[in-house]
This record gives C-alpha cells, sequence and structure tokens, in this order.
C-alpha cells in the first residue's frame, strides 16, 4: 500500500545563460497509506520542486514517479491530470480560493469538475467544512473569511475528492502562531481519521513529533532527519 514512491528522480532547472541549477540529484521516497511525513528542509534546498513532482505538475528529468501504484512516465497530460483529480489533493500556503465563490462552491467545484453530481457535492461540502467548525460560514465569500477559516476551506477543498495522498506546502505559513497550531492540529486529525497518506512541507518544529516521520533534502536527495 505505498501511495507515492520515488526512484532515482533528478530535476535541474536550466535557464537562459546562467548555469543548470540541479536540484534532485536521484530522490528516493516511499509514502504508506496512513503515513504522516514532514519534510523539513533549509529554503532553496527544492521542497517545492519534490511536492510539484510527486503532485504531477512537473515531471522529472530522470527516474521513476509512482502514485497508488501507477508509474507516471510517458503518461499523457490526461493521465496526469486525471491521476492527480482523483487521487492527490493540493493544499498551499496562500488558500488560492476562488474570491467570486462561497466557501461551499469552492469546496464543491473539484468535485463537480470530477463528475459528482451537485447535491452529493454540496452535502460532501457541508461535511468537510462542519468538520473543520465552519457550518455557519458555508455561505461566505472568501474574503469574509479570517486567514485561518480560509486555510480551512482550502484543506477541505483538497479533501473533497476524497484523495489517496496529501500534498501540503507550508500549509499554515502564512498564519499567525497561534491559529497556525489550532488549524495544523486539525489539519493533522483529518487526515488520521480518513487513513491518507500526507507529505507536509512545514517549519513547524513543535508538530513534528506528531508526525510517524522527518525527511530532510541534503544534497538533493531524501534523508530521514
Ligand atoms: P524550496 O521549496 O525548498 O524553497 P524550491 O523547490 O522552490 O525550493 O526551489 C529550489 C531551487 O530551484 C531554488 O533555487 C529556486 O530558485 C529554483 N527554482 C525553483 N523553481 C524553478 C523554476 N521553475 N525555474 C528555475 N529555477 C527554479
Ligand atoms: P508560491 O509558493 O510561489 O506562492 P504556491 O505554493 O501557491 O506558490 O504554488 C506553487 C506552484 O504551483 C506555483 O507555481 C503555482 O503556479 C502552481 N500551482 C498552484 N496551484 C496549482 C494548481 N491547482 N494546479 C497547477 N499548478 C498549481
Amino acid at each position: 500500500d505505498v501511495v507515492l514512491r520515488l526512484q532515482g528522480v533528478k530535476k535541474t532547472y536550466r535557464s537562459g545563460e546562467e548555469a543548470a541549477l540541479p536540484i534532485l540529484q536521484g530522490a528516493d521516497f516511499a509514502l504508506r497509506a496512513g503515513e504522516l511525513v514532514a519534510l523539513v528542509a533549509p529554503s532553496g534546498t527544492g521542497k517545492s520542486t519534490l511536492l510539484h513532482l510527486a503532485g504531477l505538475l512537473d515531471t522529472p528529468d530522470e527516474g521513476e514517479i509512482d502514485v497508488c501504484g501507477q508509474n507516471t512516465r510517458g503518461l499523457a497530460d490526461a493521465g496526469r491530470t486525471a491521476l492527480r483529480r482523483d487521487r492527490i489533493g493540493f493544499v498551499y500556503q496562500f488558500h488560492h480560493l476562488l474570491a467570486e465563490f462561497t466557501a461551499q462552491e469552492n469546496v464543491m467545484l473539484p468535485q463537480m469538475i470530477a463528475g459528482v453530481r451537485k447535491a452529493d457535492a454540496r452535502a460532501k461540502a457541508e461535511q468537510l467544512l462542519g468538520l473543520f467548525g465552519l457550518g455557519h460560514r458555508v455561505k461566505h465569500l472568501p474574503g469574509k473569511l479570517s486567514g485561518g477559516e480560509q486555510q480551512r476551506v482550502a484543506i477541505a477543498r483538497a479533501l473533497a475528492n476524497n484523495p489517496a495522498l496529501l500534498l501540503a506546502d507550508e500549509p499554515t505559513g502564512n498564519l499567525d502562531v497561534r491559529t497556525a497550531d489550532v488549524v495544523f492540529e486539525e489539519l493533522m486529525s483529518a487526515v488520521r481519521g480518513q487513513g491518507l497518506a500526507a507529505l507536509i512541507a512545514t517549519h513547524n518544529e513543535e508538530l513534528l513529533t506528531r508526525m510517524d516521520r522527518v525527511i530532510t533534502l541534503r544534497d538533493g536527495l531524501v534523508v530521514e532527519r
């Protein structure tokens, strides 16, 4: 039940005149169902790159990336998009909610795109928002919500299609410390409750003891910290 596997993944950015910048140099990593893993590494070492590759938003130069047992090498864009939509949820540092849609509609959207019936999508959105204590905020536009509430909606949206894998890039990095701790706790219990695999880039040292493992990036490789 390996949900995500990276084998020998290499990634180098080449841009214009500048020298090539090797970021990943043969990274190996496996994440099993139910595992909650933190990715902690200094800025610029490739955390976002690793998450983008794992999330099928970018392709490696070399190596293999398997999601839910499916190898993604040579998968056409449509196949990658389908795998991402059906299996992977993303949470970013900034919520990226659609400003003109309510909290509930934001959580319904990925479901509608995946072909879920509107009534079912609405019910699922209400259930998820309720789980995050936002039952009384479902009709609010993102702009009317606090930063912590906005981020909770973004987390609910990431969980809307029952992903097997949750990828999060500093999911509480934009919140004040107290709110960040509360939202992070809620994120962790949602992940535990649903038996998801999660890979979360974070700087929050205090919460690391609650993770199953902590990994870091060293010389372009994934190592246990
Ligand atoms: P982190 O998330 O650990 O801060 P990133 O994966 O965002 O690291 O970036 C690693 C390095 O790669 C940085 O030096 C960054 O500037 C560079 N980089 C990231 N994305 C690109 C890109 N699309 N093109 C060129 N360089 C990039
Ligand atoms: P930043 O850390 O630079 O603010 P984010 O963490 O929000 O950026 O997003 C990281 C990258 O992922 C960006 O390059 C953004 O364009 C891309 N991205 C964000 N959301 C999506 C998405 N839903 N689908 C595809 N790419 C996305």
